[in-house]
């Protein structure tokens, strides 16, 4: 939190800058100053001038600090412990594969039985379209590098070596290697890396709130990025685009569900010009958004499919993509001319990540995670959301087990606060004082709890929420 935090104290903004260092934790941490880790997405590379928050331990809902200090985890990690801290079967199930067979590859035709099964059960639980075939990863980002290659191979092998060009929406988040990054919307991946690479193409980010029209209603608006992106295609020449990308629910680009009709007008602007659609569910999936999958939700059928986090309650690494049967058929018939499909990882099915991995979606279905989720999530949209009238909150936004609030002035995307006023930070540190992380983006906070957080968890959630709000509402007079 400490890289946000204000250097000035200016008109309106009532906190000085010593008040504000006091209400930021982890600052005794001090034996861990100049750390030799490269922290990722994290202030001066070395760290040097800023101490870690160094969590030690997990249980349910929440986390422990070296110190001892409990915070409720309301990010599930990185939108990804859907499980929670200290599931015992994922335990047992990593521990009896270590056991077994602790490791080995799925090259050239050797495999093992956990990666087997677990491509057979995800196959049989992605219902929105038929998929024939998984691919397995290490993570998000390598899905959907992954989706690229499997895209650019199946043009070529159908003798459409133009198309091969990606559209991804502006605030996406797809990763950080090389290609996901640059299919990420997001300025801060590309500045300074020499990204995007160049057959990337970024269309509307679909933000009703902040991007509509006076007077345009969600169908207009949607119908409007629909026709701009049918515009964007022509423009490029349709023979030369190869796929469009997109998470069901935008993530760490700001929370960002789709307005209404947005999936359905955009898929027939992308099937009319026979692109693939890529599924981004590395966020969505499993539950978070009360359905099993995000495309599940939004009738999205698509080509391709991206999993990752929730897929093994991130107990262990892993990531998949899931393939069409008309995608993987002309795959198929190429690698058999070339001899192999040479692309793969050597941990792509991983077996204690399988092992792992297939429990988790063992215990989705047994536990009827879709329908907890359902049950939950009403109390935390609408205990959340009650507190819209704040005169510092813009928006808050979200559905099923995802939410997030922007901070804005006069309840305008167009009035946000200076960003020296650090007002997400502050927030963000009033969180964490009382007992509770959340994640901070400038001036728009993320949360996404655990499936197995409590009503109770999910009100102690809304009432340190609340106070830190009201705590922040002070530093704007
Ligand atoms: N896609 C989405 C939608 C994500 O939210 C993320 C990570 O947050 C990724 C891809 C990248 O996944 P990873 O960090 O596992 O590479």
């Amino acid at each position: 939190l400490q890289e946000h935090i204000v250097k000035t104290t200016p008109a309106r903004c009532n906190s000085t800058q010593a008040s504000l260092e006091n209400d930021i934790s982890g600052t005794d941490n001090k034996g861990f100053r100049g750390h030799d880790m490269l922290a990722p997405f994290t202030a001066g590379w070395q760290s040097t001038d800023v101490d870690p928050l160094i969590i030690e331990k997990s249980e349910g809902s929440y986390v422990y600090d070296i110190k001892g200090r409990k915070y409720l985890d309301t990010l599930a990690g990185l939108w990804c412990t859907a499980l929670g801290g200290n599931e015992p079967r994922l335990v047992d199930a990593a521990t009896k594969q270590l056991n077994t067979l602790p490791f080995y590859h799925s090259f050239w035709n050797r495999t093992t039985k956990p990666s087997l099964d677990l491509a057979k059960e995800l196959l049989d639980m992605f219902t929105a379209k038929k998929m024939a075939k998984a691919f397995f990863t290490n993570s998000g980002s390598e899905a959907n590098d992954t989706q690229v290659k499997l895209v650019w191979y199946y043009n070529n092998a159908l003798g459409r070596p133009n198309k091969k060009k990606f559209i991804a929406r502006a605030k996406a988040y797809h990763g950080s290697t090389l290609i996901s990054a640059s299919l990420t919307g997001l300025p801060a991946l590309h500045q300074k890396f020499d990204l995007p690479a160049p057959f990337v193409l970024h269309t509307d980010c679909p933000h009703y709130w902040r991007y509509h029209l006076p007077g345009e209603t969600e169908e207009e608006f949607s119908t409007r990025l629909a026709k701009n992106l049918e515009d964007l295609i022509l423009k490029e020449g349709p023979e030369t685009i190869a796929a469009f990308i997109a998470e069901p629910v935008m993530g760490a680009g700001g929370v960002i569900p789709p307005p209404a009709t947005y999936f359905d007008k955009i898929q027939a602007v992308v099937k009319k010009y026979d692109i693939l659609f890529i599924a981004d569910e590395v966020i969505c999936a499993f539950g978070r958004l009360g359905t099993m999958f995000g495309c599940d939700k939004y009738n999205i059928k698509p080509d391709l499919v991206s999993l990752a986090k929730a897929l093994s309650s991130a107990y262990m690494p892993i990531g998949a993509v899931l393939v069409s049967p008309e995608v993987s058929d002309v795959i198929y018939s190429q690698s058999n001319k070339l001899g192999s499909f040479s692309h793969g990882f050597t941990y792509s099915g991983h077996p204690v990540a399988c092992a792992v991995a297939l429990e988790a979606l063992k215990i989705y279905k047994e536990r009827n995670m879709v329908e907890k989720v359902n049950k939950i999530s009403p109390k935390f949209q609408e205990g959340l959301k009650a507190f819209s009238d704040s005169p510092i909150v813009g928006e808050i936004r979200g559905t099923g087990l995802i939410l997030a609030t922007e901070f804005a002035d006069n309840k305008s995307p167009n009035d946000p606060f200076p960003p020296e006023w650090g007002i997400g930070a502050y927030f963000g540190a009033q969180c964490e004082k009382n007992g509770m992380l959340v994640r901070v983006a400038g001036d728009t906070i993320m949360m996404s709890p655990p499936f197995v957080a409590t009503p109770e968890e999910l009100n102690e959630l809304i009432s340190i929420y609340g106070k830190a709000l009201r705590e922040t509402e002070k530093r704007v007079e």
